[in-house]
């Protein structure tokens, strides 16, 4: 299967992600990953991402798009993925949904976390990460808030949108979450 999972900072996404592609044995693609990869690395792909996520902004399109499109081509994604953190706006889900449909693919879901700000304020307070300062959380929020709005309108607008309460323990969370990859599931044969 191919899913995409939403969630803003401090939403349990991480621990979900985890989770989900041991169960359905796909790989996890985190954009956010293969960034800070990338910028470990010194790649040509990290010098230029590294100052928009210092400063909490989102890499540029192209750039992202470039990550997402050869991490697709892999070999170990022929049976599907767990795309997190990607895409980010409704032009990045749109150029997916164009990218997979010219290889005969498809989404087959969209999970996406809520929970409401104020619980993700005092989390993420509570993590206390380096790159989580006050201004920065803030604004992470906010961003997600922003970008998110239309990309959920454009993926319920294709029916493929399952929104899950992320209030709870992860189990919690995880149940609802297969719950609704269950019910979304391609008919009978296929593996997951
Ligand atoms: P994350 O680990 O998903 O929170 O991502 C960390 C940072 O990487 C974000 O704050 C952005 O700067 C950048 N990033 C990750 N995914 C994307 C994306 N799909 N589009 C643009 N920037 C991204």
């Amino acid at each position: 299967m191919r899913i995409v999972l939403l969630g803003p900072p401090g939403a349990g996404k991480g621990t979900q992600a985890q989770r989900l592609t041991h169960w359905l044995r796909v790989p996890h693609l985190s954009t956010g990953d293969m960034l800070r990869e990338a910028i470990r690395h010194e790649t040509e792909v990290g010098r230029q991402a590294e100052p928009h996520m210092k400063s909490g902004r989102l890499v540029p399109d192209a750039l992202v798009q470039q990550l997402v499109v050869d991490r697709i081509a892999q070999d170990d994604c022929v049976g599907g993925c767990l795309l997190d953190g990607f895409p980010r706006t409704a032009p990045q889900a749109k150029m997916l949904d164009e990218h997979l449909a010219e290889r005969g693919m498809a989404l087959d879901v969209v999970i996406k976390i809520d929970v409401d700000d104020n619980v993700l304020l005092s989390r993420l307070a509570g993590r206390g990460r380096l790159d989580d300062d006050a201004a920065v959380i803030a604004q992470r929020l906010q961003q997600y808030e922003q970008l998110t709005r239309p990309l959920a309108d454009y993926y319920r607008s294709r029916g493929i949108l399952r929104e899950i309460d992320g209030l709870g323990t992860p189990d919690e969370v995880f149940n609802r979450i297969m719950a609704k990859i269950e019910a979304a599931k391609p008919a009978a044969n296929s593996r997951v």
